[in-house]
This record gives structure tokens, C-alpha cells and sequence, in this order.
């Protein structure tokens, strides 16, 4: 098939595009989908990529097994400490509580994005009518005529060339791998330090390796960034304290500017924007890419409903409808997790008195009242339908 003229359209070769094509066309493998990638063909070439530890759902795991594109390298979290420097207040949530295997999985993002680019070749194997293009950064195709657009080349804040509604937080988080004496095998933390949330996370290295997720002003994370090996993990440990034990090695530190940019509308005609080219969030609740895959899996379902002429919606003269009616759907699950993740960014790196109180509080409530702490651990692990 000429690659000028499909039915479906996927711009971005991340996770929630590949997602998006493997779901779609798993279910129909007839589907005239174009992926455009600007990714390298070779996963070879990605293997120095992006490294920063990502944490998933059990809920986006189910979604992945589907495609068999769970990475072999994942670590479990079992407990989440939540905690304040310096103040009071703290919860603990653990899976016996959630009556769940984990409470999440940490994995590397490159290894998130070979898993499912492997997946895809697989199901493309058995696709004739799809075309994996790539091409080079920078250029735009503009020459092929789609029935469907998808918009899924996601981006971080800042990069993104679209600005619509959110908020810049004034924050960096400084990612890397971190070497500790005495840790606690899959144990989380977060910590919410005067600038923003400290998260230090299990990975698959080992128990005393763990991921590292330091948010603070720019002009700090910068300066850690900056720091040699010995300073920078003696100002971690002052914020970070002794429940590990000393901090011993840094490795890969690399910093990411945050805030929150979304689209009040992820339809417009035949177009759909999905990931975090439709919403890029704080990785504080660490939801950015469930929330995603949750778009990717659920729009999949939409469009063979429209091309195979399964669905209510059929081709052609209803993929607006059916875009619509996928923008509906997705209402509550988007709203709740926006809005989750932007006030715990908010209430989580303020320091006025009374928010430090209420924070201290709400911690507290969240250890003593379960059915809380229940529903918002179900929400941030499976979403809302
Ligand atoms: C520090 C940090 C920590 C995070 N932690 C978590 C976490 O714990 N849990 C979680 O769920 N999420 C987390 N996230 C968010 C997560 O990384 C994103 O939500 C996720 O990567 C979005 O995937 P995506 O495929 O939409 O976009 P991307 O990962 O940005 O991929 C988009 C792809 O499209 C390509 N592209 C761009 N433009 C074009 C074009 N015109 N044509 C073709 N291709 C194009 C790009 O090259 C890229 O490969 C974190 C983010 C940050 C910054």
C-alpha cells in the first residue's frame, strides 16, 4: 500500500503511538495505518537513550501483556512511604492492603519503547496493510492523505510547540541512579522536600540501586546537575535522611523541566490527539504514561469499531462521531487524573504555613482513613472509566 494514502495516520513513534498501532491493528490486522517514527530503525541506536525510570501501573501492565510488550527488566513496588522533610505527617500504603501482586513497576522509558517497538514488528508481521516509516527529526510530512489523524508525538513541557491550558510549576526534576547502603527491596519513597517531591524508587538492578527523581527550582536541580559525584550525594542524604542508610554513587543524572500543558479538546474533525501530545503532566503521581496508554488502548477500540465496520460509528461518514464519542469517553478518566496530579503539584511544593498544616494533615488522614487511601490508590493504578 502507498504510504501517501491510508486510512489511519499515526504521527510519533513513542509509547502511545506504537501502543495505539499495535492495539489497532491486533484487533485488525487489515487496518490501512501509516506510523511516521522520527526514532532511529535500529533499537541499537536507542540504547543509550532515555533511561529515567518510569513507574507503571498494574493497570497499564494488563494493558501491555495484551501486546506481550512487558519489558523483562521491571522492579515491583510492594510499599509507598509517603513523608515531609522536616514536618509531620506520613503514610504508608502497601499491596497487602490493595490485596494486589504490586503496587506498581518501575522500568527504564528506552526499555518501555523497544519492548513495544519489538511487539509492533511482530503484529506487523501480519499486517499488509501497514507502514512503519521513518523518518529523519525535523521533517514534516505533509503529502499524505489520511482519513484519521493521530496525534501522538508527545513531548516534554517546554519542547512542545503547541501551549494551550496548565501551568509552569517552576520546576526541574533531576533523574539518575542511585547507589544506597541499606534499602528495603521494592520499597518507593516520597519524600516532599521544601522545593518539590523527592521520589526514590526500586529498580531492577538490584535493592541497593534505586531511581532517583529530584524536583526543585531550576536554578537548584541545575546546580546538582552540575555538582561533582561526593557533593551532590551529601546534599541528597541532608534531604533524603538515614532510613537507607548513606547514599553512595550517582550515575546518569539528567534533568527534565516540568509543568503541566493540556488540550481542553482532543478532537478536531478527523483529528485525535492522544499522550502527552493531548496532555503532558508533573511526574509527581507518576501518570503521565498510564493516563496515556489509557488514551491509546481505548482509541484503538474506536478506530477498528470505524475501519473493520464492527462499531456502532462506521466508515466513512461517521469518524468524526466516533472521534467525538472517544473524546467523551474519556472525559472523567482525563479530568481526574489532570486534576489529581496538578493539585498534588501544587499542595506538594508549597511552603506556606497553612498548606504545610493541611499537607501534614491529609498525610496523616490518608494513614488512619483506608477507604482514602484505598480509592486513590485504585485511581492512580487503573484510572477512571
Ligand atoms: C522526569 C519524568 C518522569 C516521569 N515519570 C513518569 C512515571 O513515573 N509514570 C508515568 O506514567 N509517566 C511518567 N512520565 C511521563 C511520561 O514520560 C510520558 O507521559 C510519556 O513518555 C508519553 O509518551 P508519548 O508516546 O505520548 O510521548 P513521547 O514519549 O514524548 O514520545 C513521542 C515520540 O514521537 C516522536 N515525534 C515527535 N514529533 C513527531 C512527528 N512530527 N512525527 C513523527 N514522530 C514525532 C518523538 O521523537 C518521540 O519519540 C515522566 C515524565 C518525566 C519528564
Amino acid at each position: 500500500m502507498s504510504a501517501s494514502n491510508c486510512d489511519i495516520l499515526i504521527q510519533g513513534g513513542g509509547p502511545v503511538g506504537l501502543a495505539c498501532a499495535a492495539w489497532t491493528l491486533q484487533k485488525f490486522p487489515d487496518a490501512k495505518i501509516t506510523l511516521l517514527d522520527r526514532n532511529p530503525i535500529s533499537d541499537d541506536d536507542l540504547a543509550n537513550a532515555d533511561s529515567r525510570g518510569i513507574a507503571l501501573s498494574h493497570g497499564s501492565k494488563l494493558l501491555l501483556d495484551t501486546i506481550n510488550a512487558w519489558p523483562k527488566e521491571s522492579a515491583q513496588i510492594h510499599r509507598v512511604h509517603v513523608s515531609q522533610a522536616g514536618r509531620f505527617g506520613r503514610a504508608l500504603m502497601t499491596r497487602e492492603e490493595l490485596n494486589q501482586d504490586a503496587l506498581g513497576h518501575i522500568i527504564r522509558y528506552r526499555d518501555i519503547h523497544i519492548t513495544l517497538r519489538r511487539a509492533l514488528r511482530a503484529i506487523q508481521a501480519k499486517s499488509p496493510n501497514f507502514v512503519w516509516r521513518h523518518i529523519d527529526k525535523e521533517v514534516t510530512e505533509n503529502n499524505i492523505h489520511a482519513q484519521c489523524i493521530v496525534h501522538a508525538e508527545g513531548g516534554l513541557f517546554k519542547t512542545q510547540d503547541w501551549i494551550e491550558s496548565g501551568r509552569d510549576y517552576g520546576q526541574s526534576a533531576l533523574v539518575g541512579l542511585v547507589e544506597v547502603e541499606n534499602a528495603a527491596p521494592h520499597q518507593a519513597w516520597e519524600r516532599f522536600t521544601a522545593e518539590g517531591p523527592l521520589a526514590v524508587l526500586p529498580s531492577h538492578y538490584g535493592p541497593n540501586i534505586l531511581n532517583l527523581v529530584w524536583c526543585g527550582s531550576p536554578e537548584s536541580s541545575q546546580h546538582r546537575l552540575q555538582l561533582d559525584d561526593a557533593d551532590f550525594l551529601g546534599d541528597l542524604q541532608n534531604e533524603f535522611g538515614s532510613r537507607i542508610g548513606r547514599f553512595l554513587k550517582i550515575q546518569d543524572r539528567r534533568l527534565y523541566e516540568l509543568g503541566l500543558n493540556y488540550r481542553k479538546e482532543i478532537t478536531k474533525d478527523n483529528e485525535v490527539w492522544i499522550g502527552n501530545a493531548a496532555q503532558t503532566l508533573h511526574p509527581v503521581a507518576g501518570q503521565g504514561l498510564n493516563l496515556g496508554l489509557r488514551d491509546a488502548y481505548l482509541l484503538a477500540e474506536k478506530l477498528v469499531g470505524v475501519f473493520s465496520g464492527s462499531g456502532e460509528d462506521q466508515f466513512p461518514a461517521n469518524i468524526q462521531n466516533a472521534l467525538q464519542s472517544y473524546a467523551q469517553s474519556r472525559k472523567i478518566d482525563r479530568t481526574t487524573t489532570i486534576g489529581l496530579t496538578d493539585f498534588m503539584a501544587r499542595v506538594f511544593t508549597s511552603n506556606l504555613a497553612p498548606v504545610v498544616l493541611a499537607r501534614g494533615l491529609a498525610l496523616s488522614a490518608l494513614q488512619w482513613l483506608p477507604p482514602v487511601k484505598t480509592a486513590l490508590a485504585r485511581q492512580m493504578m487503573f484510572g477512571r472509566r
